[in-house]
């Protein structure tokens, strides 16, 4: 069975106030640095596993659609050295005004059959409100060459942004469909609002600029039921155009789910390099330091990955199944984890079955469409040790798309 492979590039060309991502400003100093470090990850990661078949690819960041097509050469020909690479889809993510010609040819000759363009919002308000330096016009023309390339195409739309109402989500998601992407993507706006170390490799752009533009965002966002109206009406519009709701957050054409990201979803194994990456690798989940400078002192210095000890096999394998249509196979799961576990999350089901949170079908368990909009209240029963402080019924109005 081939591998996934999921790639970092943690560099973007301007720091968004609402990302949470440990991004970096993508000077030549720090790419060469960085890309460096991936080549010898990828070299050693192939060597520790006997150079596997990588099946789907995943390039992801941050901004990969900034490296320049020499670098983006230098990464197939690390990737093609290390693995045996059999690419039924790769996938690159790509700020809609960084994509040009000769880099997009460079994705392509590297393997690359998916775009995932971050289009946020299609309004000239929307972009501003989310402090986002493209403008709506960037979109289509991106989409156009990554089509004339022969690539599928995904758009990413972020919902909930301050100042946004009903008729702008609308207006959005009209103007996404006019594209005819393949795939959509829709997360609410989610503002974390205590300081982290996110901005610590930008100059300038310390934390507390960005938590007065969060605090200040936060205070003009629509409220929760607003948000939740949003989920719906986006349910309710890519639905009528044909698309399936495959994730909690994922649309797509028939065959054009992406395939790599099931991968996740069905807890499957996969291999990730690159800065923040995180791997699945026999049941057990590692990563690396998020952080630019803790990732390059890790890689040239040779230390292991670090254990994901947070994580928990068997709670994962059922939140994620839970986020797919498809839903959750308990005997499936129980031949995989064990009698106890499958015992323990049917019975945190069963808990929330009256609230019309689930359905049983076919010996599968999914989330109704109430329950995808209250899905966090569902994951938090499976969760052993919070389970038991989410006895109350579940509230209204917590979304949880992302
Ligand atoms: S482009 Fe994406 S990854 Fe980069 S700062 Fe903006 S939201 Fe974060």
């Amino acid at each position: 069975m081939s591998l996934a492979l999921y790639v970092h590039v943690p560099f973007c060309a301007s720091r968004c106030p609402y990302c949470d991502f440990a991004t970096a400003p993508a000077t030549s100093r720090l790419r060469s640095r960085y890309l460096a470090a991936l080549a010898r990850e990828v070299r050693e990661q192939g060597e520790a596993m006997g150079r596997p078949a990588v099946g789907t690819l995943y390039v992801g960041g941050g901004t990969p659609s900034l490296l320049e097509p020499d670098e983006v050469g230098a990464l197939g020909a690390a990737l093609a050295g290390a693995f045996d690479v059999r690419l039924e889809e790769a996938t690159v993510e790509a700020n809609p005004a960084t994509l040009d010609r000769a880099r997009l040819e460079a994705w392509v000759a590297l393997g690359v059959t998916r775009l995932s363009l971050g289009a946020q919002s299609l309004s000239p308000r929307g972009l501003r409100a989310l402090g986002r330096t493209h403008q709506p016009g960037d979109v289509a023309p991106a989409v156009a060459a990554a089509r004339s390339a022969g690539l599928a195409v995904s758009l990413d739309l972020i919902f909930g942004w301050p100042g946004q109402t009903a008729g702008l989500w609308h207006a959005d998601l009209d103007a996404a469909l006019a594209l005819r992407p393949d795939h959509l993507s829709c997360y609410p706006l989610e503002l974390v609002l205590e300081p982290e170390e996110a901005t610590a490799s930008w100059p300038g752009a310390g934390w507390s600029a960005v938590e007065r533009w969060r605090r200040a965002a936060a205070a003009s966002q629509p409220d929760e039921d607003a948000v939740a109206q949003m989920y719906a009406a986006a349910e309710a519009a890519l639905g009528a155009a044909g698309y399936r709701h495959y994730e909690i957050a994922n649309w797509a054409r028939r065959g054009s789910e992406c395939r790599h990201n099931l991968t996740y979803w069905r807890n499957g194994e996969w291999l990730g390099v690159g800065a923040g990456a995180h791997s699945h690798l026999s049941g057990v989940r590692s990563r690396r330091p998020a952080a630019l400078p803790a990732y390059l002192a890790a890689v040239e210095r040779g230390a292991p990955r670090l254990a994901d000890a947070a994580s928990d096999d068997a709670v994962d394998g059922a939140i994620l199944a839970l986020r797919l249509d498809e839903g959750l196979d308990l005997v499936a799961y129980a031949h995989r984890f064990g009698e106890r576990h499958a015992r323990r999350v049917d019975a945190a089901l069963r808990s929330v079955e009256p609230y019309g949170l689930v359905l049983r079908d076919d010996g599968r368990v999914r989330l109704t469409a109430r329950g995808r909009l209250l899905a966090n209240e569902v994951f938090v029963r499976l969760i052993p040790d919070a389970a038991a402080d989410a006895d109350a019924a579940p509230g209204p109005s917590v979304l949880a798309v992302s």
